[in-house]
Parts: C-alpha cells; sequence; structure tokens
C-alpha cells in the first residue's frame, strides 16, 4: 500500500449528463486557431495550417456550475467558446461538451511578440469552465456553437466552420501524444472573442449539447 507524504490532491473530474458517473480528466489538449475568422481576427493565415496544441492542466477545469475567479494579472481577460472532446481506452471520442477557454489575452500578446510559453495565458488555475459530458455520437456539423455575455450575443457559428473536424483532431494530437482516457480535447473557437469582466454572466451553447453558463467571480485574493 502506497504511504503518501501528503495526502494527493483530488482527481479532477467532469460530469456526465443524465448519469450519476463522472468522467476522470487528466489533461487538457487544446488546438489554435481551428476557425477560419478566428485566426483572421487573431492576425493569422487561415489557410488549413496543421493545427497547433497548447496545454492547460486538467485542475484548471471549473465544472458543476461553479464560478471561476477572476485571475490576478490580467486587464483583458477574454472568452472563448469551444467543443471539448472527451477520449476513452482506445483515443476515440466518448463524450462531448461545451467548455470556455478563459484566456488573459494580454499576457498572451506579450507572450506571442517575445516567442514565449503561453502557460501564464492559457492555463492558469480556473482557466477552464466546462459544461457536463453527453455521450454518444455528438453534435452534428450543422450545429449552432454560441456564447452571450449578460444577454447580448458575442460568438456565433456552426461546428462546420472548424478548419479541423473533431476526429481529424484527435489524429493530429495522437501523433503528439498517447492519448487516451482521461484526456479532453477543447477545439478552438470561433470569431468574437472579447473581454469578460467580474459580475458577468456568461452562457454557452453548442445544439445537442448540456449548455455551460457561469458568473465571472471576484479577484482572486
Ligand atoms: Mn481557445
Amino acid at each position: 500500500m502506497i504511504q503518501w507524504l501528503i495526502p494527493p490532491p483530488e482527481t479532477p473530474s467532469l460530469p456526465v449528463a443524465d448519469s450519476a458517473r463522472r468522467y476522470a480528466v487528466r489533461r487538457i489538449l487544446c488546438v489554435g486557431q481551428n476557425y477560419v475568422d478566428h485566426a483572421r481576427e487573431m492576425g493569422a493565415d487561415p489557410d488549413r495550417p496543421a493545427p497547433f496544441f497548447f496545454s492547460k492542466p486538467a485542475m484548471a477545469l471549473v465544472t458543476d456550475g461553479g464560478d471561476p475567479l477572476f485571475p490576478s494579472m490580467t486587464g483583458n481577460l477574454h472568452h472563448e467558446v469551444e467543443l471539448v472532446l472527451a477520449l476513452g481506452e482506445a483515443a476515440e471520442i466518448v463524450g462531448w461538451a461545451v467548455g470556455c477557454d478563459l484566456t488573459r489575452r494580454d499576457l498572451q500578446a506579450e507572450a506571442k511578440a517575445r516567442g514565449r510559453p503561453w502557460d501564464a495565458a492559457k492555463g492558469f488555475d480556473q482557466s477552464a469552465p466546462c459544461g457536463a459530458l453527453t455521450t454518444g455520437p455528438g453534435p452534428d456539423a450543422a450545429s449552432a456553437i454560441r456564447l452571450s455575455v449578460n444577454g447580448e450575443g458575442r460568438q456565433s457559428a456552426r461546428l462546420s466552420d472548424m478548419i479541423w473536424a473533431p476526429h481529424e483532431i484527435v489524429e493530429q494530437a495522437a501523433r503528439l501524444w498517447d492519448l487516451g482516457p482521461g484526456d479532453l480535447i477543447f477545439t478552438g473557437t470561433p470569431a468574437g472573442v472579447g473581454p469578460v469582466q467580474t459580475g458577468d454572466r456568461v452562457e454557452a451553447v453548442i445544439e445537442g449539447l448540456a449548455p455551460l453558463s457561469f458568473t465571472m467571480g471576484p479577484p482572486r485574493s
């Protein structure tokens, strides 16, 4: 029997819609610039480049309707609504969810300009609010993906606007990592990213999936 130096941390997990079961998460991979119009608004050429990945720690998840605290060290926190894939034993997609890739946009811009890593811009604590997983074949490509802040529409697209489709993203990620149970993939965001402030109500929807909503909490103290 293992004797721990200190008690092990809880395993991050997602609820499964219409089920008492949960899905244990070990890591979160994220795709950058997977919608043409968002790639353009970020100043990139969206001519189907190979997808690139960054990551967030599993403990960045905010689940079960929780409200994230407003992160430190940013004056420009952005929302990014995304389709989230959950992988199984053979790296097949076993579940689908609505996620929000919260981003310290000012730190990301600085990291890009200096050729530095994105961890502080993307992988901070509570940077990954995520809704319940829906199992099964997943939403069809015509499904709308939308995000509103205080009832005002900010992001609106179709999943078919993705440059790389879910199964293609898994194929590409599998060339770089041994994918398996506990791996979540955030698949990129459409255009319309913008700031979120303390007290803002964020509602994110993908047709066919459990919705995600949260209120941006007070600054972390
Ligand atoms: Mn993103």
